[in-house]
């Protein structure tokens, strides 16, 4: 007996998982990405790409591919298909884990500034021109636009296309985890002095957070979503028992 197990990625921690699984008996496990990159990376088990077609999308796949778990181990902003994934598995009765990082906590040395949305952000830059990483999604980034006195470097994995229509703009493409030590060489290389991004936890994008506390550089960040409230765990370890579990389960009612 094998459970068949949705996998919502687009993180590291999704691609971690997913190796964790492509080997096991007990679980054929299909890995969904909404497909905002280009070129995604390889992954260790089977790939479907783009939206279900919202709720009603998702519970005909849960039923039509007789899916027995759902992990949602998607990025802790992209709050719709996680709350998709709350009602779909509700209606469909499947069960659903929420694979979540918990959110950084600001340390001694930290100058952080929490900002609600991107225009907010844009906002507490301020007036004076300043030279600022921008570390948001290509889909994020248009409300910068209304800010040209500033010099901006913008890291994304696809490029921008078309480019912000600022005067001062230098693009870089790379796609993380990135180190500490290779963002401090960064920031410094640009002379950065204030950076706006996401609080998204984990380590593979903390490297930014930690070299701006040791520059003593401005952080603007984003406030996280509100997620729906579902069973959680917050390390790959645990979701890996939590699914083993539940393939334990449908293993003994098959017998
Ligand atoms: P979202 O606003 O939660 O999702 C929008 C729609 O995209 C969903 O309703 C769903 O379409 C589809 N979708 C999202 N994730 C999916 C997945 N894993 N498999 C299949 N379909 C999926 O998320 P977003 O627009 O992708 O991103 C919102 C924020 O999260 C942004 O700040 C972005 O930078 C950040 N983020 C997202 C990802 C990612 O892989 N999605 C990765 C890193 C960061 P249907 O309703 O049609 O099913």
């Amino acid at each position: 007996m094998t459970i068949r197990v949705l996998l919502l990625g687009g993180t590291f921690e999704a691609r971690q998982l997913a190796q964790h699984l492509a080997g096991r008996g007990d679980m054929v496990v299909t890995l969904s990405l909404a497909g905002r990159t280009a070129h995604p990376l390889t992954q260790p088990v089977p790939v479907r790409i783009g939206g279900f077609g919202g709720v009603s999308g998702l519970i005909r796949y849960l039923q039509n591919e007789r899916i027995g778990a759902l992990v949602d181990a998607t990025h802790p902003y992209a709050a719709q298909i996680s709350r998709n994934a709350a009602a779909a598995a509700k209606s469909a009765e499947v069960p659903l884990l929420g694979l979540r990082r918990p959110a950084w906590e600001e340390q001694a040395g930290d100058r952080w500034r929490r900002v609600t949305d991107v225009t907010q952000a844009v906002a507490a830059i301020g007036s004076e021109s300043r030279r600022v990483f921008v570390a948001l999604g290509r889909q994020e980034i248009g409300p910068f636009a209304a800010a040209p006195q500033h010099r901006y470097l913008i890291r994304s994995v696809d490029p921008i296309d078309p480019p912000l229509s600022l005067p001062r703009v230098d693009y870089l493409l790379d796609r993380g985890p990135f180190c500490e030590a290779d963002e401090r060489a960064l920031l410094q290389s640009h002379r950065i002095d204030a950076i706006v991004a996401k609080n998204s936890g984990g380590t593979a994008t903390y490297g930014k957070i930690a070299a701006a506390r040791g520059l003593g550089i401005d952080v603007i960040l984003l406030h996280r979503p509100d997620l729906p409230e579902v069973e959680t765990v917050a390390t790959v370890e645990a979701a890996i028992d939590w699914l083993a579990h539940r393939a334990a389960l449908e293993s003994m009612r098959g017998e």
